[in-house]
């Protein structure tokens, strides 16, 4: 491999031979700013190398490849652990690269068995979650997303993409329908069948992602906003909502596609037991009766929930998250809030540190999602109904960082105790640090097929930094 001021020679050759492509050393005025990660601001890269287009991605491409120069993706730059920048290791921003095309009568979506779809965009793999929705609105349109706006689309989808809409549309890794790389040789190329099977779920290992179709929605008016719960007693309330919404579920009627509810214990600025509702079907009529159902699962003391769009409901959001913070995110996904497990949340949950940053949240996969079923053009494994539970350890202050880490882990220990049928065998890849990725777990009969994608496709593993790990 290249030394480092060799490396920082070459970059600056590079760029005087590519005017066009904006190269980034710490010297340059921009570089501080474009530099900081969401929960890893200390990481100081070596250069920040910033195409703009997809020709200019294969230039990059080529260049470090040649040159044996590693580098690492980065486009929203929110992985918890983070793994788009590495400490004096070239970076490539893919941030430029962020256009959006809607196709409102793609074939590809209306010849879908698993969902109702009438079109796809076509958009940058630099994308970040709240520009797509703003365009999408613009359109007409809207698409699976999670909770915050900052995060990139590609990092977000390629790995499982977890988030509001996905009762009735299905999880982000299964929205794409198209995709194009930038591949070890600095070819561009049109995934075939077996490379979107192999991105759809384990993303990055195989290039840099330049371009992702995925399906979009009409969607317009929703109703979305924070329900608060009587917090003084969590040992109460937690199993109480749980115990409710279960029988809700059970019941004959069950929960509507168009509802969903994520809950959530926030410092505000002492633990409160909250819940994100969406309701995304246009008879908003029928929405307004179902958020009176959650508002009754446990006592309400407040609500934010009003009409507004999927993208008012991002930049609504937007305002309960820090910027950029210290720490990490501990991941356990479970099949279902069983009495025992909603005992350890309210125990844990309980004795939360007090910094402003840490939260305890989670998504759900319900059974009647089109993402919770097999599905043998995905490698993204975990496909049973389940919670994915995420224990954010991240501070505010950095005084308070120990504390928080102890106190997630002994919380994420608490439930991997809990009983060991209820825990699904397959975990949430983008939460998980390199030492726990079980390969075999996460991927399960689909781990020879990748293995074998990988040697084809990048035998010299030129993207290591991809969180799969191949
Ligand atoms: C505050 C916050 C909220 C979150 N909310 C949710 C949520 O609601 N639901 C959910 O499922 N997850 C959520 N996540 C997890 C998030 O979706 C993943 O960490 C995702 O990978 C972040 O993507 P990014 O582009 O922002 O991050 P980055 O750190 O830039 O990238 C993440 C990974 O993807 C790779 N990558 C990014 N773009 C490309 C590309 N174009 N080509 C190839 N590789 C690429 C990077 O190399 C890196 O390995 C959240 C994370 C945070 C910090």
């Amino acid at each position: 491999m290249a030394n480092q001021e060799s490396t920082i020679r070459s970059i600056h050759d590079f760029a005087s031979q590519n005017p066009n492509i904006t190269c980034l050393t710490s010297s340059s005025p921009q570089f501080n700013q474009l530099r900081s990660i969401y929960a890893h601001p200390e990481i100081i890269p070596l250069a920040i190398i910033r195409p703009s287009t997809v020709k200019d991605v294969q230039t990059v491409v080529s260049f470090l490849a040649t040159k044996r120069i590693e580098f690492t993706i980065r486009s929203g730059g929110h992985d918890m652990h983070g793994r788009s920048m590495r400490q004096e290791t070239v970076a490539l921003d893919m941030r430029l690269i962020n256009n959006v095309t809607v196709n409102p009568h793609s074939s590809e979506a209306a010849g879908s068995e698993t969902s109702t779809a009438t079109a796809t965009a076509t958009i940058g793999g630099g994308i970040l979650t709240g520009d797509l929705i703003s365009t999408l609105h613009s359109h007409g349109y809207a698409t699976p997303v999670g909770s915050v706006p900052a995060v990139g689309y590609v990092g977000w989808a390629m790995y499982g993409g977890y988030g509001a809409y996905s009762a009735q549309f299905g999880l982000g890794v299964d929205q794409i329908v198209g995709a194009r790389i930038v591949n070890a040789r600095g070819e561009i190329v049109e995934a075939d069948q077996d490379l979107l099977k192999g991105i759809r779920g384990a993303g990055g290992a195989f290039g840099v992602v330049v371009e992702l179709t995925v399906r979009v929605y009409k969607i317009q008016k929703i109703l979305a906003g924070m329900i608060m719960f009587e917090s003084t007693d969590l040992s109460t309330a937690i199993p109480q909502y749980n115990s409710a919404y279960a029988a809700l579920a059970a019941a004959e009627e069950g929960l509507p596609l168009a509802l969903s509810v994520h809950q959530g214990i926030l410092n505000a600025p002492t633990p409160t037991f909250t819940v994100l509702f969406v309701w995304s079907s246009s008879n908003l009529d029928v929405g307004y009766k179902w958020l009176e159902k959650i508002k009754t699962l446990s006592p309400c003391i407040a609500s934010t929930v009003q009409e507004t769009t999927p993208r008012g409901c991002l930049e609504d959001a937007d305002r309960h998250f820090a910027k950029t913070t210290h720490g990490r995110m501990w991941t356990i996904s479970m099949k279902q809030i069983t009495e025992e497990v909603a005992r350890v949340i309210a125990q844990y949950t309980a004795k939360m540190p007090d910094d402003p940053h840490i939260l305890f949240d989670m998504h759900q996969l319900r059974a009647c999602s089109p993402s919770a079923r097999p599905n043998n053009d995905s490698v993204f494994s975990a496909r049973e109904p389940h919670f994915e539970f995420e224990i954010n350890t991240i501070v505010e202050d950095q005084g308070k960082l120990q504390v928080a880490l102890a106190w997630g882990e002994d919380f994420r220990e608490a439930l991997r105790r809990t009983s060991a049928e209820n825990i699904m065998p397959v975990q949430y890849l983008s939460f998980m640090r390199e030492e726990e990725v079980d390969h075999s777990r996460i991927f399960g009969e689909h781990l020879p097929f990748l293995q074998e994608l990988k040697r084809n496709l990048d035998p010299d593993n030129v993207f290591n930094a991809a969180i799969s790990y191949l």
